[in-house]
């Protein structure tokens, strides 16, 4: 029984749990599923929901605040593209100081439960709560970020294929991830400078520790000799007090001895 549970979990078998939400992190029932959303407490995965600006609804947008058609409208793709690779390495950039990425996945899909979505999976769960901590509620281009963390950490299981062999019918309204690709170069040039930003940071942070190391011993040793003075001139203090009371006794003694 246990066994079959947990082969059916997150499948469409599963009447329980949501294969959508399980498999992709986003499900287009929202709120409203019948199946239930269990959301990770801890994951290596962080969602930023919507906040790459798709261009196809930033065009619709401004065609509407100008009072245009939607109908029609077209995009220019070379610009979208170059604003795409900004936008990733912008991302890339911020993310990657908290932590080596493993996967940096922005979606091209424009349901509304998935349109702008940005998966970020790092090498482990502590640097993505890092990154969730900080990130969550700051503003980047305008928009608040709202970051969870997600249930996805196999991509394979989360992506269209269909998609990736530029073949999905279902176009941007697909329910799997319609990631958006990146040149496998770029990625390599911000991995590295990444590891190379995060080396020079701990270089940084184990300098900053070492001359508080040193200050701190220095401090310290220069209370012990405060310490040593104070307890010095003490004892010479009570060794003179009992050196004259001794004295002056000694006198009187011998004061009396001659009277
Ligand atoms: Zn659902
Ligand atoms: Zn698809």
């Amino acid at each position: 029984m246990a066994k079959h549970l947990a082969r059916i979990h997150g499948t469409e078998e599963d009447k329980v749990n949501c294969p959508f939400y399980f498999k992709i992190g986003a499900c287009r029932h929202g709120d409203r599923c019948s199946r239930i959303h269990h959301r990770p407490a801890f994951s290596p995965t962080i969602l930023i929901k919507h906040i790459f600006k798709h261009p196809m609804r930033e065009a619709e947008l401004q065609a509407a605040r100008e009072g245009r058609s939607v109908d029609g409208i077209v995009v220019d793709e070379a610009k979208a593209r170059e604003d795409f690779l900004v936008f990733f390495e912008d991302m890339y950039v911020e993310l990657s100081k908290f932590g080596r990425l493993d996967a940096l996945h922005i979606c091209d899909n424009v349901g509304d439960h998935m349109i702008g979505h940005v998966y970020a999976k790092f090498s482990d769960e502590e640097e993505a709560a890092d990154a969730l901590n900080v990130m969550n509620g700051r503003f980047y281009d305008g928009r608040r970020m709202e970051v969870e963390f997600s249930p996805v950490t196999d991509f394979l299981e989360a992506r269209c294929r269909d998609f990736d062999e530029e073949s999905c019918r279902r176009g941007g309204f697909c329910n799997f991830m319609h990631i958006k690709p990146v040149p496998m170069c770029l990625i390599r040039d911000m991995e590295e400078d990444a590891d190379e930003e995060r080396r020079r940071e701990e270089m940084e942070r184990a300098e900053r520790r070492r001359k508080d190391d040193r200050r701190r011993r220095e401090r310290k040793s220069d209370r012990r000799r405060r310490d040593r003075d104070r307890d010095r001139k003490r004892r010479s203090r009570s060794r003179s007090r009992s050196d004259s009371r001794s004295t002056s006794r000694g006198r009187g003694g011998r004061g009396d001895a001659k009277e």
